[in-house]
């Protein structure tokens, strides 16, 4: 796969990976050429890019969004379709206790506008982009996980935040699990088909004027009167300004400003067959509900509608690896240790990967890298709603309106000291985060 450490470019001619691409959506047709100038360039053509491109035409700016590959290739057509109320890897706790109760109430009202803002584009989609609306839940992955999680409960319901305790007992009626020793339940998260929400945010950009071209990479930019030309794999464009949404896609070379300010780290998701009914009896698995543990290296998991089970975690350390069939052998045995009654299954029937953005302090920033040069990135595998957002506060920032006075917007990602030794630093953390699993 793909390395944004290791790789000066992106593949050429890539398809799309994964289980989602089984289902048929409505890409729209993308232009043929690329214009010579725009207003606004976007690089990148997930959630963020194309979110930031509607933002644009609101701001009457001609926009065109470039895609080294097809629309969406990157994680928006790999995640799990879990549309979260947060973002990055703090919680609302550690906004109060850095912002005060003000502070956090303001980051609570975003992250609920992130989750309006999907839930309205998922009713522009034909079949609601498959959604189903039974809630989140965070699991106890064994006895010692159960007091911090009641913690995080009282501490949200203090904040009037919607979330449900479940006891084991509860958490059993919804679930036979051998991992589920108590439960966190955010009741208005939801779950989407991905490839459904990417196809129609697309058609949605196109419908307001943006400019969508695919197999198209951004290789150099350089500082010309009135803006920005921008080299790409299939000519030059000016702009006056240039948003990355490349998240973790983003190669170390192309703008050095980007460069080390975050750690591309892969997730990697297993599918299986349908399952019987007799396997869906025995672990009561619902498509209602989609789940995640406490574990320090998380698994997370959901029953499709068409009842398959989705298993995903963390993958292989180097792109090289990530395609390796012993990490999706190593998804299967998290599977059945969680679901005994799933050891029937020895195979599964899809198996993809795709980078996440791990920023240094654990949460994204829409920044500005110099003049008339943006960037949003560094969600850290919570970027399903926020994505949405954040594209927008992007665009808002290259008009010069003024965001949110949130952490988020205030300051850049920080670079990793000691970049090149990201990947062993990932790999110390792997090696303490299975012992903490295992022993604490
Ligand atoms: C396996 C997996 C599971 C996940 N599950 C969830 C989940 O359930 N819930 C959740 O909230 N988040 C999840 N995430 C994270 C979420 O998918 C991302 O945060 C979100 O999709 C980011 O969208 P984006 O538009 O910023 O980036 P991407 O969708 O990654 O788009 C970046 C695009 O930039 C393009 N690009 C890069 N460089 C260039 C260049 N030089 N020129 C032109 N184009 C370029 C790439 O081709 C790519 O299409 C998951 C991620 C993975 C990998």
């Amino acid at each position: 796969m793909y390395d944004p450490l290791n790789d000066s470019t992106l593949p050429a001619k890539a398809s799309r990976v994964g289980y989602w691409t089984s289902h048929s959506v409505e890409w729209p047709t993308p232009a043929e050429q690329l214009p010579k100038k725009t207003d606004v360039l976007v690089i990148g053509g997930g959630y963020t890019g194309l979110n930031a491109a509607i933002e644009s035409r609101e701001q009457g700016r001609a926009v065109t969004v470039i895609d080294a590959e097809s629309l969406a290739w990157g994680c928006s057509t790999r995640n799990a379709g879990f549309v979260m109320k947060s973002t990055g890897r703090l919680g609302l706790k550690h906004w109060y206790d850095t912002l005060g109760p003000q502070g956090a109430k303001a980051m609570a009202a975003e992250h609920q506008a992130a989750l309006e803002r999907i839930r309205t584009q998922v009713q522009h989609c034909p079949d609601q982009c498959d959604a189903r609306d039974g809630g989140y839940i965070k699991l106890a992955h064994n006895p010692g996980a159960v007091k911090a999680l009641k913690e995080q409960y009282d501490f949200l319901r203090s904040i009037e935040q919607p979330v449900s305790w479940l006891t084991q007992r509860d958490v059993a009626d919804k679930l036979n699990t051998a991992h589920g020793f108590a439960g966190l339940k955010f009741d208005d998260c939801f779950a989407i088909n991905p490839i459904k929400l990417a196809a129609s945010v697309a058609r949605q950009a196109q419908k307001a004027g943006a400019t969508l071209v695919e197999q198209c990479t951004a290789t150099a930019m350089t500082q010309v009167d009135g803006g920005w030309q921008v080299q790409t794999s299939q000519g030059v464009i000016v702009a006056h300004s240039v948003l990355f949404a490349t998240n973790a896609y983003t190669t170390q070379r192309l703008f050095p400003k980007l460069a080390r300010r975050n750690l591309p780290v892969v997730s990697s998701i297993i599918v299986t067959p349908p399952l019987t009914q007799a396997q869906l009896d025995a672990t009561r698995l619902s498509d209602h509900y989609a789940y995640m543990d406490t574990r320090v290296l998380k698994y997370y998991f959901r029953l499709l509608p068409d009842n398959r089970l989705l298993f995903g975690g963390r993958g292989a350390i180097r792109g090289a690896d990530a395609d390796d069939p012993r990490y999706a052998k190593r998804l299967l045995a998290a599977l059945h240790a969680s679901f005994p009654a799933l050891q029937g299954i020895s195979q599964w029937e899809h198996f993809w990967s795709g980078w996440v953005s791990v920023s240094l302090d654990d949460y994204p920033r829409v920044m500005s890298l110099d003049k008339n040069v943006y960037a949003s990135m560094g969600y850290c595998g919570a970027g399903v709603s926020f994505s949405s957002l954040a594209g927008k506060r992007l665009a808002e920032k290259a008009c010069n309106i003024a965001l949110p006075d949130l952490p988020y917007y205030q300051s850049e990602l920080k670079p990793f000291p000691f970049a090149g030794f990201r990947r062993l630093g990932q790999w110390a953390f792997y090696h303490y985060g299975r012992m903490k699993d295992k022993w604490g």
